[in-house]
Order: structure tokens, then sequence, then C-alpha cells
């Protein structure tokens, strides 16, 4: 029997339907539908039926904005009482920032919302593309998954952890602090003991307008000024991501850096410490480097990725909230994307 399941796609470009142009891989529109069309697996009994929707125009996601991530939002909102799941093709360069976005946009969210995409089109004989699709339509037709998650190589990840870890290989996402959400073997399996549990009944699918907050992210880097945060921490900035070191610290010795983290945080920019290690937390009270910054006015990030600060902030400062809520929603998890004190 026909697979009765029905699974809607977003598809916003990326390498997955990519095609070789004089200037290199471009997207292409049409490409894909055709391709898909004549693969007999995409119409298997196996695999759900689906509906694609392309983004005009498809892009390479190194151009994705904030206004994208509510158009793909705006997108599965429209269609969401007329199918069983969603897939985001998207492609891998800002794939993470994508689906961190996403999880916080869509509030109440209850059926998956699966981000997949490739790092080898469909137009080359070997690929990606094809399993990673194949697998993202049956885990979003098929799996009750109340959350945005990222499908790469063989895994499922709460979407909100993931990073991009390899520019080139096939296991190109990884999620250091969350353990993967599901694996894919012989068999499709999701360990639904890490899934979030789903929204009260009766609270439907809301999206949240972000607008286009002025949000930072400085990674910390030997020799940093204080002219240079200064001038990222200028008005109309509101939030930035400080990507520290190790447990979250930074130059204490440097007076001018602090000081301009201080002036910063005095006019009511939120400045969240995020480490810029793969796994492990942000932890301000282990050393006087990150004492330094907590008294300048910095707040811990605790495991969230840079990529979930970032997004959480142009969430929260899109909703319209006061620094003193941003500040204070920046620490409690929202989505799962933050381990604070044991809870996810
Ligand atoms: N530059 C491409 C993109 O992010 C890379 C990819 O999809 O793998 O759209």
């Amino acid at each position: 029997m026909k697979d009765a399941k029905s699974v809607f796609i977003a598809y916003t470009g990326g390498t997955i339907g990519m095609q070789q142009t004089a200037d290199g891989y471009a997207p292409a529109p049409d490409y894909l539908r055709e391709v898909l069309a004549g693969l007999p697996e995409f119409r298997s009994d196996q695999v759900p039926r689906y509906e694609i929707r392309s983004f005009e125009p498809l892009i390479d996601s190194a151009n994705i904005a904030p206004e994208q991530w509510l158009s793909i939002a705006r997108g599965i909102e429209e269609h969401y009482d007329d199918h069983d799941g969603f897939v985001v093709l998207h492609g891998t360069d800002t794939m993470a920032y994508t689906a961190s976005a996403l999880s916080f946009l869509l509030e109440n969210l209850s059926k998956p919302v699966i981000v997949t995409g490739a790092q080898i089109p469909f137009a080359e004989v070997r690929n990606d593309a094809r399993d990673n699709l194949l697998a993202s339509l049956m885990i979003a037709g098929r799996h009750e998954i109340p959350e945005v998650g990222l499908y790469f190589g063989t895994r499922l990840f709460r979407g909100n952890r993931t990073r991009k870890v390899s520019a080139e290989g096939l296991d190109a996402f990884d999620s250091g602090n969350y353990p993967p959400l599901g694996k894919v073997g012989v068999e499709i399996e999701i360990d639904r003991s890490r899934l979030l549990p789903s929204p009260p009944p009766g609270e439907g699918l809301r999206i949240q307008p972000i607008g286009n907050p002025h949000i930072a992210a400085v990674r910390l880097f030997p020799g940093i000024t204080g002219e240079t945060v200064r001038n990222f921490l200028r008005d109309p900035l509101k939030g930035m991501v400080l990507e520290a070191y190790g447990v979250g610290n930074g130059p204490s010795k440097n007076r001018d850096f602090l000081a301009a983290l201080e002036e910063a945080h005095e006019r009511g920019v939120v400045i969240v410490d995020c480490t810029q290690c793969h796994r492990g937390a942000v932890h301000l009270e282990t050393y006087a480097t990150g004492r330094a910054l907590a008294r300048a006015g910095v707040i811990s990030g605790y495991d969230l990725t840079a990529e979930a600060a970032l997004t959480k902030l142009y969430y929260l400062f899109g909703k319209g909230l006061p620094p003193e809520e941003v500040r204070r929603q920046m620490q409690t998890p929202l989505r799962g994307e933050m381990t604070v004190r044991g809870e996810t």
C-alpha cells in the first residue's frame, strides 16, 4: 500500500540541487524537481509523498539572512495542517544557523521539521544528496518528532545543537553537547527519550516575526583590542555573542577591552559568552579571566553553540523584549538548546 503520509519540502537552495556553471556550483531552478521526478526510489511505496516549494531565487546558503528564516517558517506555517512533516533543503554552510533560528521562530511546534542538504549534489554520480533526502523524508513523514532536527550523514541531531564541523566530509555536522536524536543504519532508530515534549494540546503553531535587530558575534583572538570590540558594540547593536576561550575566559589584563564590554553592558547591550570549543560549557567563575568578564556584565551562555546563541538573540530582541528579560531568557532553555544544571 502506498504510504499515505505526506511531507512538505521547502527548497531554499544549497549544493544538493546545484549544477556546475562557468562560475562554479550554483543553484539551478527546476533542476531538483526534474531529478527527483526521474528517480524511481522517490516514488517508492516506502517513501511518503511530498510536495516541493522552491524559494525564488534559490540561494547558496552563504547568502542567507534573517528574513529568509522567516520566509521558511511562514512556508511551514502555510502548509502546516496539510502535511505530517516538513523537510527544509538548505546549503550546509549556514544550515546550523537556520536550524537554530527555526527552532526558536516556530513556537509550539508539534510536527517534525528536518533540515538537510548535501556536500555533493544530485548532479554528481556519487553523492550524499539522495540518501540524505530519502532518510529525511522518511523521518519527517513517519516519526513523531515535535522539534526542528538536522539530518546529515547517518545521524539526526537537535537542530539548535549543531555545528558544521567538516568542510568536505560527508559527516559534516555534529552536536558536541547533546547526543544524536536518532541514527540511520539498517533501521531508522529515534531515541524518544532525547526528544522535546510535545506542546500542550490546543497550543497551535505560532510564528514569531523577528525583523532585523542589530546582533553581532565576535570571536576572541590573542591581540584583540578594546577599540575593535568597542566598534562592534556601537549603537544600535543590541546583543553580541562573545566567542571566548575554554570555559569562557578572555584577556582580563586588557583594561580597555573590559571597559568596552562594561560601557556596552551599561547601555543595555546583552553580551553572551560562548566557548570556542566544540564540547563543554562556559563556567565564568572558574578562572580570574572569566570572572573579569562576568564583572563587566557578560552573561554565561552555558553550553549554547555560537550559532544558537546568535539566533536566540535575534529571536528575543525580535520579540521586542527589554534587555533584562533577554538576559533572563538567554539563560533559560527554551527549545532544548542549552543545558543548565541538568535541564535541557
Ligand atoms: N555553499 C553551499 C551552501 O551552503 C554549500 C553546501 O550546500 O554544501 O549553499
